[in-house]
This record gives structure tokens, C-alpha cells and sequence, in this order.
């Protein structure tokens, strides 16, 4: 939510609280198939936000009625444990993470090959253990890796990241307290390969030249966030050829 109250965002030098430019991402680090009992999953850390996700699936569809007989149905459960924000949040969903899950799986499905898979559910299932703003783009980065890693066919992954206004100036990769005292706040996700995107929000006011700017910045975060989707892809498929080939672990 956003505050009235105006705060110092950028120092004398231009440059933000946690010390970054205004087009420089949070450290980001991004991890494969780190649950067993899932058939995919990720982890994320960017900037200080900790988001697990797991995948499951096709799998049959319970409860039977929600099946179509022409695609398999996505599902997104994003959450927030108790222990992810300062003040503990209540474990019951709240109508901001209802609404979160079905921005995060409207994000995701147009790059899942859905038609291939008809009468199958695949479940999404995102925990937030650590928030500090952008905790939809990270999950949505995190998920579509997951979603990758569980064999699910795509068109292309889905990368997220959001971008603001602090200061009145334009900046990429909003933390929580620049969500919360900057003047707006843009997610954008989209496949980059295929420059396609697939979620675009925005609260606050831009005029048509800052949106442009901030669209143009956002974009630029996608490819580096993608380029990282890829390489941690590729880490646990190298890894799995070494123990398949006997190359140690
Ligand atoms: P996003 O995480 O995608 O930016 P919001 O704009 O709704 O979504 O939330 C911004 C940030 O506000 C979150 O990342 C989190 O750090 C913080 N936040 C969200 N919900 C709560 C809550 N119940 N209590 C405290 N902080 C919260």
C-alpha cells in the first residue's frame, strides 16, 4: 500500500537507499529443483524477498468437475507465511493473495502448452518465507523456472520484475519501502524470448513519456532476470549429466 508521506528516496548522488542506481537490479539468485517430492520447483532470492515454489503435474484433476476435456487447467496458490512480513500475517488467505494468485497465473499461462495436456490439473503452489516488494514478479520469475523444471512443455519462460517512480524519478526493481513511499509502482512480466507480455499493472500516476521510459527499463531487468532463469535451468541439467555419466555430484 502506498503512504502520503514523502521520504528521501535517492541521495545527493542520485543514488537509492540500499545504495543501488535507478536502473540497477537487487542481487538475484535463483535455484532448481530444490524439493524432492515435487515434480518441479525453485527458489528465489532477489533482493531480500525468499520465495519457494513447487509444481506438480498433468496430474488428474480433483475436484473431477473443474476438468476440460480440451486443456489441462492451471492452478497458482501464492501464500505468505506468518514469519514473511515485520507484523506476523495471518496463515488464512487474504483477498490481496486470492487476488495475487490469479495475477500470477494469468501471468504464466499463456506461455504453458496447455492444449497438450487435456483433462490434467497443474498445480502452482508459491510460499513467500521472506517479502520486501515485488514479491508477484519474483514468484512468477521463480514459478516458470519451476515449471520448466517439472518438464511442462512452453512456449518460453516468464520473467517479472517491477519498476516505479521514487522521487520522481524512475527506477527499476522497486524494494518495499520504495513501494511504499515512491509515487507508482508498474509490474511487468513477460516471455522474453517471444517479447510478449504477459502482465502489466500499474498504481500511480505516469505520464506517457515515463511510462515509455519505464516499460523500455523494466524490460532491460527481464532479460538480465531471464538470462539467470536460463543459466540456473542449465546448472541442474549439468548436474544431473554429471551423476548420470558418473562425474560426481
Ligand atoms: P508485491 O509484493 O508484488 O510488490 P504489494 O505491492 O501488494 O505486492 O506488496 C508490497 C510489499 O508490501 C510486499 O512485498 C511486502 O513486503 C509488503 N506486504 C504485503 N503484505 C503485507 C502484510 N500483510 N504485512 C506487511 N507487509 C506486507
Amino acid at each position: 500500500m502506498k503512504s502520503d508521506q514523502a521520504i528521501k528516496l535517492l541521495n545527493d548522488e542520485g543514488l537509492r537507499l540500499d545504495g543501488r542506481r535507478l536502473d540497477e537490479l537487487r542481487p538475484l539468485k535463483i535455484e532448481v529443483g530444490v524439493l524432492k517430492n515435487a515434480d518441479g520447483s525453485a527458489y528465489i532470492e532477489h533482493g531480500k524477498n525468499k520465495i519457494i515454489v513447487a509444481v506438480y503435474g498433468p496430474r488428474e484433476v480433483h475436484p473431477k468437475h473443474l476438468t476440460l476435456p480440451d486443456r489441462a487447467i492451471v492452478r497458482v496458490r501464492y501464500h505468505m507465511a506468518p514469519f514473511s512480513v515485520p507484523e506476523r500475517k495471518s496463515p488464512a488467505p487474504s483477498r490481496r493473495e486470492i487476488e495475487l494468485s490469479k495475477v500470477i497465473r494469468e501471468a504464466l499461462e499463456p506461455a504453458i502448452l496447455v492444449e497438450k495436456f487435456p483433462r490434467t490439473a497443474i498445480d502452482v503452489f508459491i510460499e513467500v518465507l521472506q517479502a520486501d516488494g515485488g514479491t508477484r514478479c519474483a514468484s512468477i520469475t521463480a514459478a516458470a523456472v519451476a515449471l520448466a523444471d517439472a518438464g511442462i512443455p512452453m512456449k518460453d519462460l516468464v520473467a517479472a520484475v517491477a519498476v516505479g517512480k521514487i522521487n520522481g524519478k524512475i527506477a527499476l526493481d522497486l524494494n518495499h519501502l520504495e513501494d511504499q513511499y515512491g509515487e507508482g509502482d508498474m509490474p511487468v512480466a513477460m516471455m522474453p524470448g517471444l517479447k510478449t507480455i504477459t502482465l502489466l499493472q500499474a498504481d500511480g500516476i505516469f505520464s506517457k513519456e515515463e511510462f515509455k521510459q519505464a516499460l523500455d527499463l523494466a524490460i532491460s531487468g527481464i532479460q538480465v532476470i531471464y538470462r539467470k532463469q536460463r543459466e540456473a535451468l542449465k546448472k541442474k541439467y549439468e548436474k544431473m549429466i554429471r551423476t548420470v555419466t558418473g562425474g560426481g555430484s
